[in-house]
């Protein structure tokens, strides 16, 4: 219901918590976290219960910290509101992980075919067939942005869709048809959004992304093309906000 991603110089743990914290007033039941850390490993935190559940949990037992980042409050569509369900979904060995609002419609055709070639599954989620599928794509393809490309066009219903691999760290992905997604432009570092509340403490300079366009953040840049990789002129505004 909720998504924040981050890349930058900074440590992603609290930037995220906090832009979720922002996005509360949207409603969920869920919430989660994966940050790639300065090891090179993705680390991924996720708990049902309101965010206090996950700050506790991440409190009591501390994971790495990383300044490559995702964060997502969920709102239940597809499986009950449980630890396995939240988001993010992880997938190729646990080395990319994804977060997703909205619902994906042909889930359970995608899901028979992913089935079929073998792959498992942990949860009852729609977004985790998304997240296996990338891994396949990934696979063949050894890049994000391309991989990312091919699962988008799949894909049919709403999403807002943010995936990051440990492979290729400093670098978030994301795209949307029918749901919403927006970027924080910093100085250094970039953020994406469901919402300009997700990043208006770090930054007011954001690019909206239009229909079925898919963003690449890294700390120095963004690149927004559509679903066939063609490059899009992006649309600046000034978040006016009072915090
Ligand atoms: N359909 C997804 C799920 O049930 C995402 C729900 C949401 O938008 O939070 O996990």
């Amino acid at each position: 219901c909720g998504i924040v991603g981050y890349v930058g110089p900074r440590d992603s743990q609290a930037i995220l918590l906090s832009g979720l914290a922002r996005l509360e007033y949207r409603g969920y039941d869920s919430a989660g976290i994966a940050v790639i850390d300065q090891g090179g490993a993705l680390d991924m935190r996720k708990r049902a219960g309101k965010l206090k559940v996950l700050r506790d949990d991440l409190a009591s037992h501390p994971m790495p910290d990383g300044t490559t980042g995702i964060g997502h409050t969920r709102w239940a569509t597809h499986g009950g509101p449980t630890d396995a369900n939240a988001h993010p979904h992880l997938a190729d060995d646990d080395r990319l992980a994804v977060i997703h609002n909205g619902i994906i419609e042909n889930f359970a055709e995608l899901k028979a075919d992913l089935l079929s070639l073998g792959y498992t599954f942990r949860s009852e989620t729609d977004t985790e067939v998304a997240a296996v599928l990338l891994g396949h794509e990934y696979r063949a393809s050894g890049d994000l942005v391309t991989a990312f490309r091919s699962v988008v066009r799949r894909l049919e219903g709403a999403f807002t869709l943010l995936a990051m691999h440990q492979d290729q760290p400093g670098l978030v992905v994301g795209a949307r048809r029918n749901s919403p997604l927006v970027i924080g432009l910093g100085d250094g570092e970039n953020f994406l959004g469901s919402d300009v509340a997700a990043f208006v403490e770090h930054t007011r300079n954001a690019l909206a992304i239009g229909q079925d366009e898919i963003v690449a953040i890294t700390p120095d840049g963004v690149e927004i093309t559509d679903f066939d990789g063609s490059a899009v002129e992006a649309s600046p505004f000034e978040v006016v906000w009072d915090a």
